[in-house]
């Protein structure tokens, strides 16, 4: 039997607006290299200046998973020779990171949490890109200089399912911090995966491989349950040693195997030094206590909902997951709806209907403010819940007013004894036969009577008085 060790190293892109070490924008340019200037080209003589917004977002961060905020850090230069970056260099911190250790909890599936050590989180600078094109080969710099947070976590994971929810977690944690928009498919939320097994119970950890730059949780998954699979046969077959080296590979996501990249550097084949171009990172008081500005995070957010609002924690989790849709909730409560309500109208009825057309909580054609005055109107027994669910379905294609609809729906719930008594009568009038079996024992029928009073009332009659009016009436 053996166990699987993973350690996850993801590449954040700050969402900052300018360069790590220039005043280039870090917006999307249509020209190639229109980006630039002599620091981000490397031209010599040019000198970096580090972006305080950076290093405050770095901060955040690292004030967020409970970690050593350094006061005092150090730019080293990574040598390697790539024709995307001009210096051969890349400007990151190794020796002494801004943030140094930390602990993030993920959520796992059956409802536990499970802590994960961080080694650091690191600043460093982005490449640019080559782009090919049958025989000629462009480089552009538009990219390069681009400021990444580099975070490095323990190798405490012990299945795809925890790096998954390590990802997932991580990944909501940056955008409530909002120090990266973190999308996936833009690249700004890069993930290299280390991958070992070791026999259980032997302490000492297994040759690891590293797979670079997947970017999707779903492949993440996939490569790791391939290496997984790999190593133990290797290790089965007695070829462990010579077919498990330390070297970085490549998940192929259409074959869903990985392929040997290149052997694995080791720090000294990068000749890491000092940049001697950049001074040591002094942070300023005021730059930790704007760091240390930071919305409510998940972990929070989740034990608050469960202990204040009385949510149940699967739910929670569901709806702290994303900040978009934990702001969306909180915009539903000022509506003074019960929790309660609000958790099953937003998990249950709204997202049920995003998902049937494909959109996101972002792109939701009501906002969380009108869903909630929805639920509270059921509550002040103004509609009932099928006429709600009638005016969420009218509100997904249109921007009308719920007042409006309610009358032009003809959804306004009768509450008054009189008319619903009248409806009443009626029925019982036209059905005696039926009243009468119902006397006599035929209990079923009940579902019957208020079914047909329902429907003369248009869904407008308040069900629970309907209830009890029909007992008293029925006998
Ligand atoms: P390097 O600097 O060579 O990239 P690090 O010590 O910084 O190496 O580790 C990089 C990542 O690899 C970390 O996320 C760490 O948790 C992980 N890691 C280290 N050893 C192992 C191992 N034996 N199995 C799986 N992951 C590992
Ligand atoms: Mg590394
Ligand atoms: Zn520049």
């Amino acid at each position: 039997m053996f166990e699987t060790v993973i350690g996850l190293e993801v590449h954040v892109q700050l969402n900052t607006k300018t360069k790590l070490f220039c005043s280039c924008p870090t917006s999307f340019a249509h020209r190639q290299n229109a980006n630039t200037c002599p620091t981000c080209l490397a031209l010599p003589g040019a000198l970096p200046v580090v972006n305080r917004q950076a290093a405050i977002k770095a901060m955040r961060f690292g004030y967020a998973i409970n970690a050593r905020v350094n006061h005092h850090s150090i730019f080293d230069r990574k040598s390697y020779f790539y024709p995307d970056s001009p210096s051969a260099y890349q400007i990151t911190q190794m020796h002494k990171a801004i943030v140094q250790g930390g602990e993030l909890f993920i959520d796992l599936e059956d409802g536990s949490t499970k802590r994960i050590g961080m080694h650091q989180a690191h600043l460093e600078a982005d490449a640019g890109k080559n782009t090919h094109d049958g025989d000629i080969s462009k480089v552009d710099l538009n990219r390069a200089g681009t400021p990444l947070l580099e975070i490095v976590s323990a190798p405490d994971m012990r299945s795809s399912d925890e790096a998954v929810a390590y990802l997932k977690k991580l990944h909501s944690i940056v955008r409530y911090l909002d120090i990266s928009n973190a999308n996936m498919q833009e690249g700004s939320f890069r993930c290299d995966v280390n991958v070992s097994i070791r026999p259980k119970g032997q302490e000492a950890f297994g040759t690891r491989v590293e797979i670079k730059n997947i970017n999707s949780f779903k492949f993440v998954a996939a490569a790791i349950a391939y290496e997984v699979e790999r190593q133990t046969e290797a290790y089965e077959d007695g070829v462990y040693e010579s077919e498990v080296v330390q070297e970085t590979r490549l998940f192929d996501v259409n074959k869903g195997v990985t392929k040997s990249m290149r052997g694995k550097e080791e720090a000294a084949d990068y000749r890491y030094f000092p940049d001697p171009d950049l001074r040591e990172l002094i942070v300023s008081d005021e730059m930790i206590e704007e760091a240390k500005q930071m919305p409510e995070l998940p972990d929070a957010k989740v034990e608050r909902y469960i202990q204040e609002l009385g949510v149940k924690r699967y739910d929670a989790l569901v709806i702290c997951s994303t900040k978009e849709l934990a702001y969306f909730f909180e915009e539903m409560l000022t509506s003074n709806a019960s929790p309660k309500n609000c958790v099953t109208w937003l998990t249950t009825e709204l997202l049920g209907r995003l998902n049937k057309a494909s959109l996101s909580i972002e792109q939701s054609p009501l906002s969380g403010a009108k869903l909630g005055e929805l639920v509270s109107k059921i509550e002040n027994n103004e509609i009932n819940g099928k006429g709600a669910k009638d005016i969420l379905d009218r509100l997904m294609e249109e921007d009308s007013s719920i007042d409006a609809l309610i009358e032009s729906m003809g959804l306004r719930q009768v509450n008054d004894d009189g008319a619903i008594l009248a409806i009443i009568d009626d029925i019982i009038a036209q059905n005696q036969d039926k009243a009468q079996e119902y006397r006599e024992g035929k209990e079923k029928l009940f579902g019957f009577f208020v079914g047909q009073v329902m429907k003369i009332s248009g869904g407008s009659a308040n069900p629970a008085k309907v209830n009890e009016l029909l007992k008293k009436k029925l006998g």
